[in-house]
């Protein structure tokens, strides 16, 4: 199953505005890929996320550290961002396993890192530039996801 959308995000209040409308249909377990070159707003987007969730502290760019932890509202979700990622394997060190066991929201950065090791995603968010903006496609591979952005209002 795969079905596709391509949404525009003239700015970066746009792209804020799809990661809170996203944290209003989230279950409690799925796993998001988050595509995109550097600076295409990947972080913004799982921020807002966060945010809209009932965040409230700051939410760093696991750049390093590669997982932050959010527990919110009774919710586990965990921000990884694979960048710096020197093999799929690596995931181990830092307790894929264990993630996986138990329900939670996954919100991985750059997941091409960890091809092999990741699951497959419910949903992939790619973000690409389109001139000041960005654009973004969303493409929905389990029911699970399908069903997320039919509720988010993606898809009619
Ligand atoms: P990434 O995590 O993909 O490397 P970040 O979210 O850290 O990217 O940074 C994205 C940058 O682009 C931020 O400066 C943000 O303000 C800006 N930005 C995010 N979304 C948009 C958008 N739709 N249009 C223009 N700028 C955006
Ligand atoms: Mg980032």
């Amino acid at each position: 199953m795969s079905v596709e959308q391509l949404l525009q995000l003239p700015d970066e209040t746009a792209t804020a505005d799809f990661g809170a409308r996203l944290a209003s249909v989230l279950p409690e377990q799925a796993v998001i890929f988050l595509e995109g070159d550097l600076g295409a707003g990947k972080t913004t987007l799982v921020r807002a996320l966060l945010r809209a969730l009932g965040h409230q502290g700051a939410v760093r760019s696991p750049t390093y550290t590669l997982v932050e932890p959010y527990e919110i509202a009774d919710r586990s979700l965990y921000h990884l961002d694979l960048y710096r990622l020197g093999s799929p394997e690596e995931l181990e060190d830092i307790g894929i396993r264990d993630l996986l066991a138990q329900p939670c929201v996954l919100l991985i950065e750059w997941p091409e890192r960890g091809a092999g090791v990741l699951p497959e995603p419910d949903l992939r968010l790619i973000l690409t530039a389109a001139g000041a903006g960005r654009a973004l496609t969303v493409r929905a591979a389990t029911p699970l996801g399908g069903k997320l952005l039919k509720d988010a209002g993606v898809f009619s």
